[in-house]
């Protein structure tokens, strides 16, 4: 995946989602894929520990900045198992006590380097959480920690002092669980969010229009400008709305397929199609010639999203570049726009001119209704302060996949989230606008 931000950017490696990745607190990924195999053997390798030990540990060594699910969990242990490095047994008749094995040793020494050049030494998210954590947050850290040196290093406590201990620092840890602290989950105290999308109606009408101008953006992205007097009255508010476009093919009715208007200036409509295996729009695309004509409909309405959010996530494949493009070209100064597109490579990459402050991810993908990679990228995305509505449009298999991780792994709300489906793969016409 390539990232630009202002001028900062770094590549990340795109693959499967692994054991090693995801789950984390708050959806933040916390290491690499591997990394955390690796430091499951190391807990496993100081002494043999039950998996609830394990997402504990993890979760103490990191300052309470990560703690692996079960599911990142367990799959690892099984992985684990499958190679010889651990040895599971079920000691308590229930639970299962994870040993180090001695290929288990030996591989921990082999790459006892990786580990340390990876930054992953157990201090680490210490630091991590020293240098992002609230000032108030981290003193109190350091004021516990001060207490429990004080009165349990070198020392010898007695069981009940450790039991206290023990219970009011879990009690603590409660606390802080059930506080909401997901920035974007609070609603600005300023802002009118009633309605955070608004819908317009518009005059259903059919119009004939005329093929003016025929550009490649991109090898595979057709840009055809129309033109005509029947545009007259035309209105498109929202950057996702979508009109009609009409192919005769032979049969009883027209052939309809949905487009976003990409821009609409009085005089002239511009259209971008994506060119794929050809349907009968694509086909015309591809067959256009300047003087060509071309029938459409609508738009029937416009949903505006209202403009209240200090940050906006656009995510999608090709059909949803032209509204990315719209929506990043209209968006003021004083917002960020984050986008993520998944596209063939790099000649399919385009450019926006925006007053926003654009963040750019771009993930080079073969096949368009795989959602591994594009859903990895999103999992991997550290999302700006502040309120965000967050659109997505893509195959509607992919698209649901990352609805569902955005509101479910992420707790994003979803009233600040839309997503559709805009093409079916193997099914022609097969748009899925709700993804209910
Ligand atoms: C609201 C909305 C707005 C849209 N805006 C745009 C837009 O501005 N530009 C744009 O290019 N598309 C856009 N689309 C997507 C477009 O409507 C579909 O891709 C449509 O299926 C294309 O029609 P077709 O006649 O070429 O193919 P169809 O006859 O519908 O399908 C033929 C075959 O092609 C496959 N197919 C369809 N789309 C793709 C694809 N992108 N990649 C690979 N295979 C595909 C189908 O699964 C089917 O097997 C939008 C969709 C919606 C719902």
């Amino acid at each position: 995946m390539k990232h630009e931000r202002d001028n900062a950017s770094g590549p990340r490696e795109r693959g499967r989602k692994g054991h090693g990745q995801g789950g984390g607190r708050r959806g933040r990924r916390a290491f690499d894929n591997g990394t955390l195999r690796l430091l499951i053997l190391q807990m496993i390798g100081d002494r043999p520990r039950h998996g609830y030990e394990i997402m504990d540990e993890m979760e103490a060594r990191t300052a309470g900045a990560y703690r692996p699910s079960p599911g990142v969990l367990y799959p690892n242990l099984s992985s684990l198992e499958e190679d010889g490095l651990i040895a599971c047994e079920a000691a308590d008749g229930r639970r299962k006590l994870c040993s180090i094995t001695p290929l288990g040793q030996e591989h921990l020494k082999l790459n006892a380097a990786k580990l340390e050049a990876r930054g992953t030494k157990p201090e680490c998210g210490g630091r991590r959480f020293r240098r992002e954590a609230p000032p108030e947050i981290a003193d109190a850290m350091d004021r516990l920690k001060s207490a429990l040196r004080g009165r349990f290093l070198g020392r010898a406590p007695g069981p009940e002092a450790i039991a206290t201990a023990a219970a009011a620092i879990r009690a603590a840890a409660e606390t802080i669980d059930a506080l909401e602290t997901s920035p974007s989950a609070l609603p600005a105290k300023d802002a009118d969010m009633t309605q955070i999308i608004t819908r317009h109606r518009h005059e259903l009408r059919r119009r004939e229009l005329t093929v003016r101008e025929i550009t490649d953006i991109t090898p595979n992205m057709r840009r055809i400008v129309l033109d005509g007097a029947e545009l007259d009255g035309f209105s498109s508010l929202g950057f996702d709305d979508h009109i009609k476009l009409f192919f005769e093919t032979g049969g009883e009715k027209p052939e309809m397929r949905d487009y976003t208007p990409r821009a609409h200036d009085g005089g002239t409509l511009t259209l971008d199609f994506a060119i794929h295996e050809a349907g009968p729009a694509t086909a015309w695309a591809q067959g256009a010639a300047v003087g060509d004509t071309l029938r459409i409909g609508g738009p029937r309405g416009s949903q505006v999203i209202a403009p209240v959010f200090d940050w906006y996530l656009l995510v999608g494949d090709e059909t949803a570049l032209p509204a990315i493009g719209r929506r990043v070209e209209e968006l003021p100064e004083g917002v960020t726009v984050v986008t993520l597109a998944a596209v063939t490579g790099a000649a399919e990459e385009q450019a926006w001119q925006s007053a926003a402050t654009q963040e750019t991810h771009w993930v080079h993908r073969a096949d368009a209704a795989d959602p591994a990679p594009v859903l990895e990228a999103l999992e991997a995305l550290d999302l700006p302060e502040g309120k965000g509505f967050i659109w997505i449009a893509a195959e509607a298999g992919v698209a649901r996949a990352l609805k569902i991780h955005m509101l479910q792994d992420r707790g994003h709300p979803g009233e600040w989230l839309k997503a559709s489906g805009y093409w079916t793969k193997g099914q022609a016409d097969a748009a899925d606008k709700s993804l209910g």
